[in-house]
């Protein structure tokens, strides 16, 4: 899995969980953050679905 801003891989934690944050857009799909990326969005979605719409 990978973040979707910066392409990061993201760590996996033990649970077979990953590091940082989905979030579905309005069309309901998926997308991966990294916390980097996260914070320096202020953990604004809204910011960080129009990120990585963006590219
Ligand atoms: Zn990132």
């Amino acid at each position: 899995m990978k973040c979707e801003i910066c392409n990061k891989k993201l760590k996996e934690t033990f649970l077979g969980k990953y590091e940082g944050m989905n979030l579905k857009d309005e069309k309901g799909k998926l997308h991966w953050v990294c916390p980097e990326c996260q914070d320096t969005l202020n953990n604004d979605k809204k910011a960080i679905l129009e990120k990585i719409k963006g590219k």
